[in-house]
């Protein structure tokens, strides 16, 4: 039996009627946490693997994630031969991706990964499936048919997001670059067929489905996919299939095989109508859309162990020798695991959120654990009066970093933030207690500060400690002095005043300029640092003032924001607060209740006021309803509570936009609240960053079915409409509205819901899930930190460099104090490749290829034509005496699989061109 011997049921003459795809949709967790759902997929597959043996003409279908396997064997270890054997016979189809995915929730590089882990662990056990099968995300985003195509895979099928204007079953799906993949329309859902298989009516069914559907098929076998959620075909299904194909012809009815999904794609032909871009269309299914805002820690935990992940890949290839490959795998492994469609969206119960958040921050842990040790053994070589500065980017560029310094009054370099404690311990003790003290000594670090000094006095024992250590401290002699005088007063008659003082020492911040991903050694105070000696960054309680942009605070609380071309916002950072009478899937709007912007008090105060950088928070508090009325859905209770809202508006020395820290601890249910950035006019468009892609949307979105188009759209790096670019930390959902003075951009901070799914939902007809309590939705007492910059400029995200500028805001620079003996002399600064042109760096790591260590770089295209784009080689210097002329000439392209594509290195990056380049 091979995978494409489709005669297996025995089909009339002229070719098999309906192709059925048996298989299950595996949510892997949802509204039940994993194991739960884990339990039942051991038992449905131990069911279908039996079957698969037992019945040759069976086949099965595992949902295009290679997961659902593994955590079949994970329990079932001694089934790995009898999987394997069935994967290499095509009639277990597994794979490709790791995880069923939503694929605008998580990055670019993380669909990379997906794929990349899904193919190798489905390669073990014999073999991926080569179709890109997306049964059930919520949309699809631009890039996903280059990213396919990068794997070698040729086929997608897909159900939601299709606009109207595709009426076969199959399209060509089309990437920005030009890439393109033959798309299965699952424009039936991905139980096509079940409703085929009511008692004793197949053949009737199935000949007047076969004429239903015949305007989307016309003479091409029907597509029946007969499968739902965590559910087995039933035991008949084999037997009910060959007595209707016995009596197919008789009856003048379709004949059915039973099929792979890969086993109909890779038979069929015809590419169909062409279809460009990101699949967000309402047209026939939901989107579902208010998921890019439930559960926003979620998306910032995703985006905090992205981050983690790719800079401590980049630090580990360039400036380790070890091999932390495995603990990377584990890594990406438990991140891609959280990209499922029910996971990070936030549209599970609270079990199932829980999960997710505590395995993001797994992951970022191990990332930091690798960017610890690498940076740690560097500094190992950098004096402790000293620290190392590094930049994980691509590109020169200076960087602000705080660190503690000794000293005080004028003698502190750098900007002052804040002068620290000096009274770090008061305490009495008896003389036989003394020796609790010895305890707290580890080495000679007391209170996080080195042990500097001592001195005894009449009834006291006093400890000076500092930053650096100074001099020498000996635990031996100290030890001797506690325990001559606990033998001297055994009783303990004496009391001792112990106090630790540390010495003066400060917060300040010190700036450097790192070279392409590499680092320097600052030693503050000796001059290297880069600290402006004139102000250029200033603040008051109503301003800050930067050398490039600066913003004004006007009464209510709201900024005026000049960019560094004159470009001028005002209004920026009005909220705007709304009820939610929705669910977790959709947002909800009350028809009885006012949008609520008016704070009820506005308080400022200066954080820091330059030279290089100034801040001002803005705290601005609001009553709001306590939540939505149970009696009136369409409105809020009367009973309201204060909600404090801090924005912090942050302006650096050399850059061209102004950061916003936006803080809450939510206080109300059922709602939601936005920030509102106007674009200096009205617009027809915006451009939504993420996934490889900026992405152009307009002000609606295609509706025609059971939910309203609402025009909400996620970005992850920037949104860009009109004169106004906002720079983005994680996943934030925004629409362009009307505002009172033209468009604004309306960024969701919080939105808050108590039910997975409501039945009655004023934009849905049809419910996503059941109707189950989540109260962990509510956010109520949670912090909610949103992290943005808002960067005026006339003329486009292009010429702006917005892309560039979201990369340096997501990536500070990471710092560490120096680890060899004070006072010594620097090491030099070091650089890695450097990037010029219009595209970002998504991934630079090591890999084993062909046995070897090779290091690999991944750029994504930021134009919207095409450029020339170069990333020196690897071990080439940057600086200014290196010849960009034969840069790029250590690289080779590949695909995303690695294997060489033949093209050459210096061919300019096309629009919306992933690149992957392998060194040597
Ligand atoms: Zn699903």
């Amino acid at each position: 039996m091979t995978a494409d011997d489709l005669t297996a049921t025995g089909p009339a003459a002229d070719g098999p009627g309906i192709i059925l795809v048996p298989h299950t949709h595996w949510d892997r967790e949802w509204y039940e946490p994993h194991e739960v759902f884990r339990l039942r997929l051991v038992h449905v597959l131990d069911d279908v693997i039996t079957r698969l043996e037992t019945d040759p003409e069976f086949r099965f279908t595992l949902d295009g994630q290679t997961a659902a396997i593994e955590d079949y064997l994970q329990i079932r270890p001694e089934m790995r031969e009898r999987v394997t054997a069935l994967v290499r016979a095509g009639r277990l189809a597994i794979g490709p991706f790791l995880i069923l995915l939503d694929e605008f929730c998580c990055d670019g590089e993380t669909i990379v990964r997906n794929l990349e882990l899904g193919i190798e662990r489905a390669e073990r056990l014999g073999g991926a499936m080569g179709v890109g099968y997306l049964p059930d995300m919520f949309g699809h985003t631009a890039q996903m048919p280059q990213i396919l195509r990068g794997f070698g895979i040729e086929h997608a099928a897909l159900w939601r997001g299709v606009p109207a204007a595709v009426t076969e079953h199959a399209f060509t799906w089309r990437a920005p670059d030009g890439s393109a993949v033959r798309t299965e329309y699952l424009f039936d859902g991905y139980g096509s067929a079940l409703d085929l298989f009511a008692p004793g009516r197949l053949a009737e069914l199935a000949t007047a489905y076969r004429e239903e559907t015949r305007s989307w098929y016309g003479d091409d076998p029907v597509l029946g996919m007969f499968g739902t959620d965590h559910m087995a075909p039933p035991p008949e299904l084999m037997d009910t299939v060959r007595a209707h194909n016995q009596a197919a012809a008789a009856a003048g009815a379709p004949t059915i095989q039973v099929a792979t999904l890969a086993d109909y794609l890779t038979s069929s032909e015809g590419a169909g109508p062409v279809v460009t871009g990101e699949l967000r269309s309402h047209a026939r299914g939901n989107l579902l859309p208010g998921v890019f805002s439930i559960r926003t820690n979620l998306k910032a935990a995703m985006a905090r162990a992205e981050l983690t992940l790719t800079q401590a890949e980049r630090l580990a290839a360039l400036y380790s020798s070890e091999d932390h490959r495995s603990f990377f795998d584990l890594a990406w492994y438990r991140v891609v695991e959280c990209t499922a469609h029910d996971s990070i969206t936030g549209c599970g119960v609270d079990a199932t959120a829980d999960q997710v958040a505590a395995r993001l921050d797994n992951a970022a842990q191990i990332g930091r654990a690798v960017t610890e040790r690498v940076l740690g053994r560097l500094a190992a070589e950098v004096p402790s009066d000293a620290y190392l500065l590094a930049n994980t980017l691509p590109w020169a560029r200076p960087v602000q970093a705080e660190i503690v310094v000794p000293g005080d009054g004028d003698t502190s370099p750098g900007q002052v933030l804040a002068a620290l404690p000096e009274a770090l311990g008061e305490e009495t003790m008896t003389s036989p207690e003394l020796v609790k003290i010895l305890r707290r000594i580890h080495g000679r670090e007391l209170f996080g500060q080195q042990v500097n000094g001592y001195t005894w006095g009449e009834g006291s024992l006093a400890f000076t400690v500092g930053e650096v250590a100074r001099g020498s401290f000996d635990l031996a002699a100290l030890t001797a002095e506690i325990e001559a005088a606990a033998g001297a007063d055994p009783q303990g008659e004496q009391q001792w005043l112990v106090t630790t003082t540390a010495e003066p020492r400060r917060r300040v911040i010190v700036t450097a300029e790192v070279p392409a991903l590499g680092h320097v050694s600052v030693r503050p105070g000796s001059g290297a640092d880069e600290t402006a000696d004139t102000a250029r960054v200033s603040a008051t309680p109503l301003s800050v003032t930067g050398d490039r942009a600066s913003a004004v605070v006007a009464t209510d609380g709201t900024l005026t924001v000049t960019g560094p071309d004159g470009t001028t916002l005002t209004g920026v950072g009005r909220l705007v607060d709304s009820g939610d009478r929705g669910d977790s899937y959709n947002y909800g709007p009350l028809v009885h209740a006012p949008l609520l912007d008016r704070p009820t008090s506005v308080h400022t105060e200066v954080l820091a006021d330059g030279p290089v950088r100034a801040a001002v928070e803005v705290t601005r508090r609001y009553d709001l309803p306590l939540g939505v009325d149970a009696e009136d859905r369409d409105r809020r209770v009367e009973k309201t509570e204060e909600l404090a809202v801090r924005m912090v508006a942050e302006v650096r020395a050399g850059e061209p936009f102004v950061r916003l820290r936006l803080s809450l601890v939510n206080t109300v249910a059922d709602h939601r609240l936005r920030l509102h950035v106007p674009v200096a006019g009205r617009v027809e468009h915006s451009f939504g960053a993420g996934q490889f892609d900026v992405t152009r949307r307009g002000r609606t979105a295609e509706g025609g079915w059971g939910e309203f188009p609402l025009p909400t759209f996620p970005a992850t790096s920037f949104v860009s409409a009109g004169k106004a670019h906002v720079l983005l930390r994680k996943l934030t959902e925004y629409e362009v509205v009307d505002g009172p003075d033209g468009d604004e951009l309306a960024l969701t901070l919080l939105r808050a819901v108590g039910m997975m799914s409501v039945n009655v939902h004023p934009l849905r007809d049809e419910p996503a899930g059941s109707e189950i309590p989540v109260p962990g939705a509510q956010y109520l007492g949670t912090e909610v930190v949103t992290d943005l910059a808002v960067l005026p400029a006339a003329g486009g995200w292009e010429r702006a460099e917005v892309a560039r500028w979201a990369e340096h805001f997501r990536h500070e620079a990471l710092v560490v104090r120096g680890r060899a003996p004070a006072g010594g002399e620097l090491p030099g600064p070091a650089a890695g490749p450097e990037l010029t042109g219009p595209a970002v760096l998504s991934s630079l790591r090591s890999v084993a290829d062909g046995g070897a260590d090779r290091l690999e770089a991944r750029l994504v295209s930021m134009s919207a034509a095409e450029q020339d784009v170069r990333l020196t080689a690897p071990g080439a210097s940057p600086g200014p005496g290196a010849s960009q002329g034969s840069a790029g000439s250590g690289w080779q392209v590949t695909d995303l699989r690695g294997q060489p594509t033949g093209a050459d290195v210096r061919s300019p990056l096309r629009a919306g061109e992933v690149r992957t380049l392998r060194a040597g």
